[in-house]
């Protein structure tokens, strides 16, 4: 299809033009409505993409890093607009935006740097006496086109980060951002544009679960992140054209504290890293187990510090601590966990409730819980808010048998002083990834891979796999010593076979 041919995909919209309202969940107020993109209008950005892919995949990967290099500085200039954005169709409180910021400006650093190295060609060593004096090369070739869906709890970091080393690889995306938060999104394509990015190259759907779907349909590959039970219909989807995914979903995230933890460091770690972003990170403390003999020790100080923590709209820097629930039906699903944990014989430490801060807005109280067991939603289902369940165990072999027993294994994290059992216990724990003495900031920890073992996903991101996964691997193999004949060619004759038979005994035999 030439470019002449494609539709505008604002004009397709303008025929179907139904919108959802993007709201401030800090503050119960709409911010602006977009559009909902139909089939049509997804496959007119596909087409531009189809257009556009080519020539910014021979543009190689020095100028793809320029655009990303200006891209990085683009986002410290306007770090304002940046953060005032996310944090306004998140609810989130100054410091939790920033720190998408933060982490997207290292992203972006990173895979500029590395993205050739992890895509150069490779010598493969033949490995067969019947290849003696053949080159074999691995090759990796952008797939074309990457679909990248993304939630609502880091429409910066798990979206728009997801596509820079999609991009790197020289392939077009288009990014199909949550209609909870698709503002972020809308700004990172102006940015991308001011930076130099050819038109087509990235393009946003916004939409629903539907356009999701339509960006499934139109993909040579799809990166998904989001919860597991639409993980699994995309999934399913994708497999209608046999298109690659990989899925980023969701977790239940275990800390297990030893009894020769540093309790106040655990304690701090705790609290932090459960109620970082309100507890609505996928990666976020959803459980914790403690020794018995310091159980009651670590309570009282995971408590005393969540009992703190100040809660309310982004108002700026070092105004609160935690902020809204970004998704209404989120706030029955934090509710509904902590009743029933106290229909069950749990008990608030503190917390427990809807909360409120000055404005309006949709808030729960940062809430600790304890005496909770295996039988209580709050410890087996993705809870994403603020509340923290902690159990008491009566020795390491159950906090890890605890930790295991879930259906999720997106991470963990374990506390001691001795270091060389905290790696042995990280061993034993069944989950993508996990911290001694930290939790989280594994992310940040761009050349290691970062996904989900069981119903936590499929595939990985970061790392070598991270931009490999958007790629065609060609093995192109040339033979240097071509005479006229090979051994093994026609004629089989009963020497050459006999022969053949004799040397691959004397090879292998040993
Ligand atoms: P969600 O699954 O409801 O939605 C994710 C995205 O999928 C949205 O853009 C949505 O519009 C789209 N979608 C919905 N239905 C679709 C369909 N049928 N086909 C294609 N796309 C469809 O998830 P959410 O509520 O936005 O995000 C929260 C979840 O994401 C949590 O479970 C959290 O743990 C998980 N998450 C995981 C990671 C990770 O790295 N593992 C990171 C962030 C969030």
């Amino acid at each position: 299809m030439s470019s002449t041919e494609i539709q505008d995909p604002t004009a397709t919209t303008a025929a179907a033009p139904r919108t959802i309202d993007v709201e401030d969940p800090a503050r119960g107020t709409t911010i602006r409505s977009i559009p909902v993109m139909d089939d049509d209008a997804v496959a007119s950005l596909a087409a531009r993409a189809r257009v556009a892919q080519p020539g910014w995949a021979a543009a190689g990967f020095e100028a793809r890093a320029e655009v990303f290099d200006r891209a990085r500085r683009w986002l410290i200039v306007n770090g304002d607009r940046v953060i005032d954005t996310i944090s306004r169709e998140t609810g989130k409180t100054y410091e939790d935006a920033s720190l998408e910021q933060t982490v997207a400006v290292q992203s972006f650093a990173f895979w500029a740097k590395n993205a050739a190295k992890y895509l150069a060609d490779e010598r493969v060593s033949p490995g067969s006496p019947l290849l003696v004096g053949a080159k074999v090369i691995v090759r990796y070739e952008a797939v074309g086109l990457v679909g990248v869906i993304g939630p609502w709890n880091y429409p910066l970091v798990n979206a728009f980060c997801d596509c820079v080393p999609a991009l790197m690889a020289g392939n077009a995306v288009i990014l199909k951002p949550s209609e909870i938060t698709p503002l972020t999104a809308l700004l990172v394509e102006e940015m991308m544009r001011d930076c130099g990015a050819p038109e087509g190259v990235f393009q946003i759907a916004t939409g629903d679960g539907a356009t999701g779907g339509a960006v499934v349909d139109v993909s040579d590959y799809v990166m998904f992140t989001g919860s597991t039970r639409t993980g699994r219909i995309v999934m399913e989807r994708a497999a209608k054209t046999l298109t690659p995914v990989s899925l980023e979903l969701g977790g239940k995230d275990a800390m297990i504290v030893c009894a020769d933890a540093d309790l106040d460091r655990a304690a701090n770690a705790a609290a932090y890293y459960g109620m970082l972003n309100g507890g609505q990170v996928c990666i976020s403390v959803e459980r914790v187990y403690v020794e018995a003999s310091v159980h009651d020790e670590f309570v009282a100080k995971v408590t005393a510090i969540v009992q703190k923590l100040r809660q309310g709209a982004n108002e700026g820097p070092g105004t609160a601590e935690v902020g809204a629930v970004t998704f209404p039906p989120q706030l029955d699903i934090v509710r509904s966990h902590v009743e029933d944990a106290v229909a069950h014989g749990a008990r608030i430490e503190t917390g427990g409730s809807e909360g409120s801060a000055p404005g309006g807005g949709r808030f729960f109280q940062p809430t600790v819980l304890t005496g909770v067991d295996h039988g209580m939603r709050c410890m087996r289902e993705e809870t994403f808010g603020p509340t923290l369940p902690i159990m008491k165990v009566a020795d390491v072999e159950e906090g890890i048998r605890m930790a295991n027993d879930s259906d999720y294994g997106l991470q963990a994290s374990v506390w001691t002083k001795d270091r060389a059992k905290g790696e042995r216990i990280a061993r034993r724990v069944e989950a993508g990834a996990v911290c001694v003495n930290d939790a989280i900031l594994n992310y940040v920890a761009f050349g290691a891979p970062m996904g989900g073992w069981k119903t936590s996903g499929v595939g990985s991101r970061h790392g070598a796999n991270g931009i490999r996964k958007y790629c065609r691997t060609q093995t192109i193999m040339i033979k240097r010593i071509a005479p006229r004949k090979d051994i093994n060619m026609f004629p089989y004759t009963a020497r050459k076979s006999k022969l053949l038979g004799r040397a691959v005994a004397m090879l292998y035999r040993r």
